[in-house]
């Protein structure tokens, strides 16, 4: 018998009341680059996962998250920006789609903040919409003490609720 934890899922209500499913390890991995003390420098990825169509409604209910990239050496990481730089980020999303059998593919961007409650900066936000424009994608800002989670409905982020291990049925 194995001695291995299952992994647990935290789980969100999505806008269009679809899930966001994202394992605790994955969000403990994003943790780590938690930006504590003052030499920690800003950091970022993209989320790779799953999405769930809904097929009565052809459109994109559920978003489950599996994996990320994480910084690279060639980035750019400086205290109060992160600029991806390296090819390693989208490669890592092309490995996940030809090994999951075209499944797993991009699901959005995460990124570090050094503030406590972090919220998107005014270029954060030009950037989605010049990069997310027309697309659906889960945003993670991880902050020192909490952390953003928003999904972008092609034009703009909605904020939602951090996942957590259950969700009470109404
Ligand atoms: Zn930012």
């Amino acid at each position: 018998m194995s001695m291995l934890q299952p992994p647990t899922d935290l789980i969100s209500v999505l806008p269009n009341n679809g899930y966001l499913i994202i394992p605790e390890q994955l969000l403990d991995k994003l943790h780590q680059f938690k930006q504590s003390e003052s030499h920690h420098k800003e950091a970022g990825g993209l989320l790779i996962g799953c999405k769930r169509i809904n097929g009565a409604k052809d459109e994109v209910t559920h978003f489950e998250l599996t994996d990320c990239s994480t910084p690279h050496f060639v980035d750019k990481r400086s205290r109060y920006g992160f600029l991806r730089r390296s090819g390693s980020h989208i490669k890592k999303v092309l490995t996940a789609w030809t090994n999951s059998n075209q499944l797993q593919t991009y699901l959005g961007e995460w990124h570090t903040h050094p503030e406590p409650h972090p919220t998107p900066s005014a270029s954060d936000i030009n950037e989605w919409k010049k990069n997310l424009k027309g697309q659906k994608a889960i945003l993670i800002i991880i902050g020192q003490k909490s952390d953003w989670f928003a999904y972008w409905n092609g034009s703009q982020a909605i904020v939602i609720q951090q996942p957590v291990k259950e969700i009470n049925s109404p």
